[in-house]
This record gives structure tokens, sequence and C-alpha cells, in this order.
């Protein structure tokens, strides 16, 4: 409760709003620091701030709460900014759990938003979590709504969403198709529907890309799309498909039209198989009565944006993460110059984000109290 207003709460304040009598609070945050659930910090004055595992407990205390899993299994995943977990109903039913964690590996957001975030605090990265979380949540409801193939949406709470368990492997870690041509027509028929719906993925590679025994596709992995009416959406979805083509060229040796010249090669693909973003009509508002129904708010989709869309003008190539010292000393110098305008400017974004997230933020439920 006291982030709401605190990047770092106050020890006074903490005492006030537990109300534990005779030093209890002491001995609960002792006890919370034990198991590293809090961070103590005492560079400003005497206070407290909540670790993202702090924050694990607390959505997955409301959801096994809720009756949503009642146990915590092993980790089945490690994505770019996220954990994933499976977790077990009553029933012996296992579900996948993913827990976002934004700030964790990603200075290419950082770098290029870092304006914006220069002064963001680790309560921000949780409170984008938590809209990772929500826009996640709601994506794959109204995904799942269109038929499209995606994990089935749960439920969600903070950080941290609840899905079905997919069967299968990303294409990642796939060697060998049966049948390549089709796995890939039906890959880029996902991409050019999803379009024809309004949406980008932004994010279309063999990682975010499922496949089971049977080479049925799963899409995974929502929080950074975009709209088509997006002003680099013709780029997005160019790269989106690019992916795709590169991937399937290199490893399953398929060429394509616009690679002719090489003919010694085992499959060919219809010469028009790459869909242009110009031709497909597209329905911008196709899936937001489902999007609204979800309760993830325009406010909200925008203050996500603003940091995703940082990392989204970068490659989804690997060595993203790595920062030169020029661009950094570029930055450093029209920082220097804009200082004080961008000074003020972040204060009043900063003041209107506190308070929004005070709105933003629910109630507890009882059981969390
Ligand atoms: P990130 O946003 O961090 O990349 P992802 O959603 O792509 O996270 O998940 C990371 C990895 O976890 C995936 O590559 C996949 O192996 C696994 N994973 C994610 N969701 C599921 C799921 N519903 N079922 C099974 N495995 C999953
Ligand atoms: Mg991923």
């Amino acid at each position: 409760m006291g982030m709401r207003n605190h990047e770092i709460v106050p020890s006074e304040l903490v005492d006030r709003i537990a109300g534990l009598k005779h030093g209890g609070t002491y001995k609960v945050l002792k006890n919370l620091l034990k198991y590293k659930l809090l961070h103590h910090d005492r560079s400003k004055y005497d206070g407290f701030r909540l670790t993202y595992l702090g924050y694990d407990f607390l959505a997955i205390k409301t959801l096994v709460n809720r009756g949503v899993f009642t146990g915590v299994g092993r980790q089945i995943g490690v994505g770019k900014e996220s954990d994933i977990f499976e977790v077990a109903q009553e029933d012996g039913t296992i579900l996948a759990m993913k827990l976002h964690r934004l700030g964790r590996t990603s200075f290419r957001a950082v770098k290029s938003k870092r304006d914006y975030l220069r002064h963001r605090s680790s309560f921000s990265w949780l409170y984008l979590s938590r809209l990772a979380a929500l826009k996640e949540f709601a994506f794959m409801k109204a995904l799942q709504e269109h038929d499209f193939p995606v994990p089935k949406a749960i439920d969600c709470n903070r950080h941290c969403v609840i899905m079905s368990l997919v069967q299968g492997y990303p294409m990642v870690q796939v060697k060998q198709l049966q049948n390549p041509e089709t796995v890939f027509e039906k890959i880029i028929g996902i991409v050019v529907r999803l379009a024809e719906h309004g949406l980008i993925h932004c994010d279309f590679n063999e990682f975010n890309i499922m496949i089971d025994d049977e080479e049925k596709i799963t899409m995974i992995d929502f929080p950074q799309m975009v709209s088509v009416s997006h002003q680099n959406a013709q780029m997005y979805f160019d790269r989106d498909i690019e992916c795709i083509f590169k991937f399937f060229r290199k490893r399953f040796n398929m060429t394509f039209q616009e690679d002719r010249d090489d003919d010694d090669t085992e499959v060919e693909v219809d010469e028009n198989s790459r869909p242009s973003f110009y031709d497909i009509t597209k329905d911008a508002n196709a899936l937001d009565r489902e999007l609204e129904a979800s309760g993830f708010t325009k406010k909200e989709q925008n203050d996500l944006d603003k940091f995703i869309e940082g990392g989204l003008e970068k490659s989804t190539d690997s060595d993203e993460d790595e920062e030169s010292d020029d661009e950094e000393q570029t930055f450093e110098s029209n920082e220097e110059r804009n200082l004080n305008e961008m000074n003020s400017l972040q204060l009043q974004e900063e003041e209107q984000n506190r308070s929004d997230e005070v709105e933003a933020e629910v109630e507890l439920d009882d059981n969390e109290k």
C-alpha cells in the first residue's frame, strides 16, 4: 500500500499502515527481509520497498486464495522479461504461470526511453510489469475469442498471468519438420490474420511460436503488440514476416521466389508467399470489444507503450542489448542540453503517474491484508 505513493516506503509509514502493537512491525519486517521479499534502503531515509520476489508472493497468494491453483511447480521457461512456472490445480491440472519482470534485462528499452525512465523507481518496474501482465491477459482473451491459436487465458493478478500449459516446444528447438511448407504457411497466415484484426505481434519469431508433435502452432508472448494504425505498423509487420522467412530459410532450407538463383534446394514455396501489409484489409477495431471487457484501459495502454516502444525500435536479434560507448556519449551530451526542460516534464509526468497509480490500484482483498 505504501508503494502506491513512495518508491521507498518510510519506516514510520510502514509501521502506521501495519498498525501492529509492541514492535510487531519490526519483527515482521525482519522476517520479510530474511526471505528477500523486501529491500531495506537507507540512502535517503530509512525505508523499504517490495522486491520482485515479494510481489510474486502477493500475486501467488491472491491467486491461491481465489482457488485458481494450489501449488507451484518447476520453472519451465526464462524469457527476456519473464519467468514461467508450472502451477497445479486441485484436480491435478497443470497450468502455466508467467511472472513479468520488466526492467530485468531490457536495457535496450531503458536506453531508448531513458529520459522517460531516468527517475523511475523499482515501484515503476512493478507497475509496468503489472501493465504488461494485464495487457497480455487482455490480448490473450481477445485473440482466443477470435480463434487464434493462443494459450487459454485463465486469470491475472498484479504482474502474473495464469494460462493453459502449451504442449510442445518453442520452434527454436525444432530441428526438423514433417511438413515445413504447411507450418510456414500456417505461421504466415497467422501474421496476416492478426493484421486483418488490427494487430501486429512485433516479436513474432521462433522463440514465441510453440509447436507440438502434430505440428500444431501456438503463438505466445503478447505484451509488445501494436495496432495496425501505429505509425510504424508496416515496418513492424514486415519485420515479423522477415523473421519467419529468415528462420525457415536457415533452419529448414526453404527457398522463396526472392532467393531464386539458388537451384539445388529441397523445398520451393509459391512466389506470392510474402504478404504485403498494404494489400491487407485491416480492421483496426476488430478486437476492441474483447479488450475493453478485459479491463485494459487506454491510459494503461499509453503508459506501457511509452516503455515498450523504446524496445521495439530495435531488431529482435540477440545482440540488441549491447550499447556502444559512442551512443552513450551522444545521448549524454544531448541530454545535458535538454536537461532543464526534461526535468520539469518528467516531474509532471511522474506526478501524473503517481496519482494515476493510486487510482488504478485496486483495493486489497481482505485476505491479503
Ligand atoms: P518472454 O516475454 O519473457 O519472452 P514468453 O511468454 O515468450 O516470455 O515465455 C518464455 C518461454 O516460456 C517460452 O519460450 C516457452 O518456452 C515458455 N512458455 C511460455 N508460456 C508458456 C505456456 N503457456 N506453456 C508452455 N510453455 C510456455
Ligand atoms: Mg518470448
